[in-house]
């Protein structure tokens, strides 16, 4: 069957809910894609920020493979080993002191509202809190991850959502302040936004929210699902604030493709917040993405990942820097680490499809900006081969 023969079988079944690129990607290795016309792809997106470890990595796919002949699957009515060993580990990292293990961000997010409406419940009794998240972000597209996604385009149609939600500007304390009221039970934002367009917190909007957090007893959930597990060169971007929330959530690469997320507190949050009876899953947490979870974290430590990042970035932003300087139509860099955005005044879609044709998966985050969230594993190498086709791409678009 050919290339198009794949493409109308899929479109006449799925529900069209995406613009899919018109490639059908079959096997990957190491950083590399490969389509079913054998055609090779250096992969600068990773699925979303997701395969981390890059693919077949052969200790991760080892220990799937044997985990799937243990157990898959038993429900969270027992107890199963590799999740303990997969909870324990991202405490270690993470410095929190509970986890959940959810199947998506999304509910990730979910918890993380459900967990501070509980914990806000508990103290004061009352059920009309109130929670601040900021405008462009994004944190799912499940009812209550919506309701916080400050995106009206994604908002209106599924309209009336969860009510007490305020928007403020990222990076504007002030906006911040003026949305604080006295039922505020929890500012929300990623530490760095990813789909918004790749702006980083600052250190002056950290530190401020952070106080406003304390004085208040307002909870700090910071969604790490795209920014964190080594992605900023921490294991989680906040720790390069010097500040600690009091729930945050992951996802992406914390199973490195497989379907995995997480909420985490601490203990202070935790005696308040979720009891048996209060929140649940079938899959979340089962044997099988335990044995993912905890391999990733093992090898994430034997591999230093964060170091290697804050490395190799370094190379990728000089890179990156020198090609914005070089094309008109590139205005700007930002980011930290390995989730960088370059502000384009072309089409970002034109872009990303012509990279496509020069075997060169970037993505867009909001309507102007090249992403580049690559596995974390690249080397120089890679950096330089990313440079030359999006160069290649460049120069043919400006022609
Ligand atoms: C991807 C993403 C989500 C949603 O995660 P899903 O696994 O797609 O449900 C939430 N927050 C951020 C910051 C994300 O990047």
């Amino acid at each position: 069957m050919n290339k198009e023969e794949y493409i109308k079988r899929e479109e006449g079944a799925m529900l069209h809910t995406y613009n899919r690129f018109p490639v059908v990607l079959e096997k990957g290795e190491g950083v590399y894609l490969y389509d079913t016309d054998g055609k090779k792809y250096l992969d600068f997106a990773a699925g979303i920020a997701v395969e981390a470890l890059g693919y077949g990595n052969r200790k991760y796919n080892d220990a799937l493979k044997d985990q799937i002949d243990k157990l898959m699957h038993t429900s969270n009515l027992y107890y199963n080993l590799p999740i303990m060993e997969a909870a324990e580990k991202i405490l270690k990292v993470s410095k929190m002191d509970r986890v959940f293990f959810t199947n998506s961000g999304t509910e990730a997010i979910e918890g993380a509202i459900k967990a501070a409406k509980k914990y806000a419940y508990t103290r004061d009794g009352h059920t009309d809190h109130e929670i601040i998240a900021m405008n462009h972000s994004f944190h799912g597209r499940s009812l209550g991850a919506l309701s916080v996604t400050g995106n009206k385009h994604y908002q209106e149609p599924f309209e009336p959502l969860l009510g007490g939600i305020r928007f403020a500007d990222f990076n504007d304390l002030e906006s911040v302040k003026a949305q604080l009221t006295d039922k505020t039970c929890a500012i929300l934002f990623e530490t760095v936004q990813g789909e918004g367009g790749i702006y980083p917190a600052t250190q002056e909007f950290m530190d401020g929210i952070e106080k406003i957090c304390k004085e208040r007893d307002i909870l700090l959930i910071l969604d790490e699902i795209q920014c964190g597990m080594g992605r900023t060169g921490e294991m989680f971007a906040w720790q390069g604030y010097g500040v600690k929330p009091d729930i945050m959530t992951s996802a992406k690469a914390l199973g490195c493709g497989v379907p995995v997320g997480a909420f985490l507190m601490t203990e202070r949050i935790a005696e308040k917040s979720l009891k048996p009876g209060d929140h649940g899953t079938t899959y979340g947490g089962n044997p099988f993405v335990g044995a993912a979870v905890s391999t990733v974290l093992d090898i994430f430590e034997e591999l230093n990942l964060p170091a290697h990042v804050k490395e190799i970035s370094a190379y990728l932003e000089e890179k990156l820097d020198a090609l914005v300087d070089k094309y008109d139509c590139l205005t700007q860099r930002r980011g930290v680490g390995l989730i960088q955005g370059v502000v384009t005044t072309k089409p970002v879609g034109e872009i990303t499809s012509k990279a496509l044709e020069e075997g060169l998966i970037i993505i867009s985050a909001g309507s102007d900006v090249l992403r580049f969230v690559p596995p974390l594993v690249i080397e120089k190498e890679h950096v330089d081969e990313m440079i030359e086709k999006l160069d290649h791409t460049l120069a043919a678009l400006s022609e």
